[in-house]
């Protein structure tokens, strides 16, 4: 009888299938690994550091890492929680994030995951960063303020939609999203509403014009349920 492949996250046997990453082996269990940059349909980032694991002994991003038999894998330890935490308040002070102001509150994975691991103090100096909104299209809003710079716009508009709107620009800390259009504003780019791209920011960083505010706030994704229960089999 051939033996079943398996993994344990935080004690729990989690059964996977060959090329599966830990992050899609844990959320084909239910379970929820925090993520910002990564989605199941595009290829693993690695970069926003939200998801690392202790797998063995050792540190890793569980979407870049794969299922291996037998692996002991921490998800839920104060350190790993603690360094998540850190993670968010770098973020949050790197952009200006207002939530009450901002038209994804209650849908935003950035927001839910700084209630997931409790972040209430600043921690750090706010940058308060000179950034602008680019509302040229008719349609959709880029409000460079809130982005996270998790290239899952920049990706799913290449790899998927095939029009590769975005770019990244610079380096650093002066690394920023960049449109690629004669002009740089998106209304001179190919960006249309049904594209993919327009599916996956985690934040309120690209918007719908068209259907602002039609869940009222208060009856949104993340104010029905925590992220680690809205999220654990799509995402
Ligand atoms: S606009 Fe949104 S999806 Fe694109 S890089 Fe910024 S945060 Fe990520």
């Amino acid at each position: 009888m051939a033996e079943t492949a398996e993994i344990f996250i935080d004690g729990q046997r989690v059964a996977f299938q060959a090329e599966q990453t830990i992050m899609m082996a844990a959320h084909a269990a239910g379970i929820y690994i925090p993520h910002l940059c990564h989605h199941p349909e595009l290829k693993p980032h690695g970069s926003c550091r939200l998801c690392v694991v202790e797998v063995n002994g050792r540190k890793l991003s569980a979407c870049t890492t794969l299922a291996q038999q037998g692996q002991i894998i921490h998800n839920q330890r104060a350190d790993l929680i603690a360094s998540r935490r850190c993670v968010l308040q770098l973020l949050f002070v790197e952009g200006n994030h207002v939530c009450p102001a901002c038209e994804k509150s209650g849908d935003c994975q950035l927001q839910a995951l700084a209630y997931a691991v409790e972040m209430i103090s600043p921690r750090f100096a706010h940058f308060y960063p000179q950034r602008t909104v680019d509302a040229s299209h008719p349609d959709i809003l880029l409000d460079y303020n809130r982005c996270i710079l998790c290239e899952l716009c920049l990706r799913a508009s290449r790899d998927v939609d095939h029009k590769n709107v975005f770019s990244l620009q610079q380096r650093g800390d002066k690394t920023h999203l960049s449109v690629n259009s004669a002009s740089g504003q998106l209304a001179d780019s190919t960006l249309a509403l049904g594209d993919k791209a327009m599916q996956v920011c985690p934040v309120g960083a690209l918007l719908s014009k068209q259907t602002a505010y039609q869940t009222p706030i208060g009856a949104r994704l993340y104010d029905q349920k925590p992220i680690a229960q809205g999220e654990a089999h799509d995402g």
